[in-house]
């Protein structure tokens, strides 16, 4: 078996022992120079946290693991096509290549998909189904947000 596939293996097995454990069955590794840096498995009913995926979970080892917020040169083994969220959270992680053994295709028969997020995400904003609205407030008494932040970090460098 090629590396991938041991790797996915291994997310597959943290995914079985969550479910077990009565979880959701999903599990992820982050990998480094060919080595396992931290597993993480789907933890969203026993932490009532949305947002704790799998592979939310395994970067959150991770990064605190490195000791930064940048997993560049990482790699992600999921058991389950990662999520939106999840998606976005590698990217902004600097992380440039994901792997996983079961698709969306493979989990729609369970309700483990998150095809239609990807596909309202893929619509206009006006279009989605969750309100988007752009409100341009700009508290009078205040600098521009985002050109005092600027400032600040030329200040600090
Ligand atoms: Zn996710």
């Amino acid at each position: 078996m090629n590396k991938e596939s041991l790797f996915l293996c291994e997310a597959i097995e943290l995914a079985y022992s969550n479910s077990v454990q009565g979880g959701r069955p999903f599990g992820a590794l982050v990998v480094k120079d060919g080595e396992v840096i931290a597993t993480g498995v789907n933890e969203i009913l026993s932490t009532n946290d949305p947002t704790a995926h799998a592979e939310m979970t395994a970067i959150r080892h991770a990064s605190r693991k490195l000791q930064s917020a940048s997993l560049q040169g990482c790699t992600v083994y999921a058991s389950g096509h990662p999520c939106p969220m999840c998606m976005a959270a590698m990217r902004l992680a600097g992380i440039a290549e994901v792997f996983y053994a079961y698709s969306n295709d493979d989990g729609a028969p369970f309700g483990l998909s998150t095809a239609a997020i990807y596909e309202d995400l893929a619509k206009p904003f006006s279009e989605q189904s969750m309100k988007i609205r752009y409100v341009p407030v700009r508290p009078e008494a205040r600098p521009d947000l985002y050109a005092d932040w600027k400032r600040r970090q030329e200040s600090r460098a």
